[in-house]
């Protein structure tokens, strides 16, 4: 009979290696890292630079089907491809995103991986790891406070307070300061408005982090935020402020790329986690860069679904970045596969062929998403305890006629080990030079660039702007912000824009309500649908089942 351990079992009964040695085996040397601690170190400033002559390896994009609430294991996935990788002998880094208090507390857990596929110290990894949300949130609050100081200090630039955007940041879910009111109690107390609070992995300033390929380049992103209209309607920018140094300041160290470790000794960098909706939703750019250079494959994973974060990564991160991916591996499971074939999100363990084959329709669309972009795909089955065999037979096969690359991952159970299968197909996806381009060119209008991505990616069959958008996609031409590539904000469950909308959806239509300009990350963010950048707590939130026992161990921790 198995025993099955918990996430949190394994990673305190897995012996570290010293973080050095780790460093050491991808050819760091003393001055390129700094130790927080045995097991954690940061990259030194500068190191991509000295990096620059070394040629690229080659990059393995990690996304997956439309997800149950769960999640599919993209971050499993990742973690133990790069573990398999690494064990068959090949230089391999992993990047992943530092994960968010919010999730942590409440529903979704951790993001470290999951099982013998997991990066490590993961208590660490899950808190507060090297201080980098702390940094962004105070830089993302000091410039709130420049902003309320210059209405104090009367305000100049004619801000009018009614429209101002840039609300404050916390890193956790708390949905009792979406909406709040500040600067009451008098003239000595600031002047009174109506303010609200984001989670901190939405604040522009993490996109911004996350897409600057120097410490330059993200001042110059910085100052470019807007973070208010005047009175006569014209944008207010972090720079108008004076707010751009300071903010760079606070945010040099978060900079520098998080090196630890898999449960296996791999490689990887964990350096920033942006929203994947009202943002792009994948790690730095600089550590996605900087691993490429170190080692010989790097393995890194997209928020949410192909439809969302795969379309982000290759839209907006590979283009800013000049990235080029080589592969991407889809991970689908059999319970997504039945919820997209319509069963009830309770009956998902059961066995049902008839609703699999209908939600294989889904995982086709992705495939075909994924060829349009022009990357070799390969479909990895994330195999759980509850899958009947027939299922995973049946989704195998179905692959196979197809002629869809597809093998079966068993990384939760086995790590690397349980991933060779894996390997074996993404290498031969790796020998299929990849034809990568984007979706659309810079100069094609926002309008069409939405339109394309519904389309092309979503399936849709038209996009509805409503009056909201299209007044606000004339500000964005008026503002010269034309060439940017779009970010959409979507529910992730759906192709549609309706949550509850699975499987291949066909002729549907894409409501986009407003459009954000986010003009210091570079992209203009299209809604769709209501997006919460302030989550709420469930009600029975992970936060119950954490603490620390007498000795000193943690519990609760997924
Ligand atoms: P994603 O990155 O797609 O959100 P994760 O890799 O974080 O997904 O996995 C979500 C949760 O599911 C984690 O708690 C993880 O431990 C668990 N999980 C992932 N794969 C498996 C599997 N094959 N069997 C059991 N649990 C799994």
């Amino acid at each position: 009979e198995k025993t099955i351990r918990s996430d949190l079992e394994i990673a305190q009964q897995t012996v570290l290696r010293p973080i050095r040695e780790i460093a050491d085996r991808i050819g760091l040397q003393e001055e390129d890292f700094d130790t927080y601690g045995k097991y954690k170190a940061k990259l030194t400033d500068g190191l991509l630079n000295r990096l620059a002559t070394k040629s690229d390896g080659k990059l393995i994009l990690v996304t997956a089907i439309n997800p149950t609430a769960a999640g599919e294991g993209k971050s499993t996935v990742t973690v133990g491809l790069g573990q398999a990788l690494h064990r068959a002998n090949h230089k391999t880094m992993i990047c992943l995103r530092e994960p968010s208090l919010g999730p942590t507390m409440g529903l979704k857990g951790g993001a470290c991986g999951g099982g013998y596929s997991q990066v490590l110290p993961m208590e660490e990894i899950n808190l507060h790891f090297t201080g980098d949300m702390h940094a962004i949130t105070s830089a993302h609050n000091t410039i709130s406070a420049l902003l309320d100081n210059h209405l104090h200090q009367g305000n100049i630039l004619g801000i009018d307070p009614r429209r101002i955007v840039w609300k404050r940041v916390l890193d956790l879910n708390d949905r009792a300061l979406r909406q709040v009111t500040i600067g009451l109690g008098g003239p000595a107390h600031g002047v009174p408005r109506q303010d609200g609070f984001d989670i901190t992995v939405a604040s522009e300033i993490m996109a911004v982090l996350c897409l600057a390929d120097s410490i330059s380049d993200l001042e110059q992103r910085l100052s470019r935020i807007v973070v208010a209209y005047t009175y006569d309607q014209q944008p207010v920018t972090v720079k108008d402020i004076q707010a751009s140094g300071a903010a760079t300041l606070l945010l040099k160290d978060a900079f520098r790329p998080n090196l630890v470790q898999t449960v296996e000794g791999t490689p990887a960098l964990i350096h920033g986690g942006p929203f994947a909706n009202i943002a792009h939703g994948c790690n730095s750019l600089i550590a996605t860069q900087t691993a490429l250079k170190l080692s010989d494959y790097v393995v890194t994973e997209a928020g949410f679904g192909a439809d969302l974060g795969a379309e982000k990564f290759f839209n907006i991160k590979s283009r800013i970045g000049g990235l080029h991916p080589d592969a991407v591996v889809i991970v689908a499971t059999v319970r997504a596969l039945k919820m997209h074939g319509g069963v009830d999100k309770t009956q998902l363990s059961e066995e049902n062929l008839a609703a699999l084959t209908d939600g294989l329709a889904l995982l086709e669309k992705h495939v075909e998403t994924m060829n349009l972009f022009g990357v070799p795909a390969v479909v990895a089955l994330n195999r759980f305890f509850t899958d009947t065999e027939a299922e995973r037979n049946m989704i195998l096969e179905w692959c196979q006629d197809r002629n869809i690359r597809v093998a079966e991952s068993e990384v939760f159970s086995k790590g690397g080990a349980g991933g060779e299968a894996l390997v074996t197909e993404v290498m031969q996806a790796l020998e299929e030079p990849s034809q990568f381009r984007p979706l659309y060119p810079d100069v094609l209008p926002l309008r069409q660039k939405i339109e394309r991505i519904a389309k092309r990616v979503y399936g849709a069959a038209d996009v509805h702007f409503e009056d909201k958008a299209l007044r606000e996609l004339e500000r964005c031409t008026e503002m010269g912000l034309n060439e940017l590539p779009i970010c959409m904000a979507k529910t992730p469950f759906s192709l549609t824009d309706d949550p509850a909308r699975y499987g291949r959806v066909e002729d549907f239509t894409i409501t986009v309500r407003e459009i954000r300009p986010s003009v210091g990350a570079g992209f203009i963010v299209a809604l769709t649908g209501n997006v919460l950048t302030m989550p709420g707590l469930p009600a029975v939130p992970a936060a119950f089942h954490m603490g620390v026992s007498e000795d000193g161990q943690v519990f609760g921790l997924s």
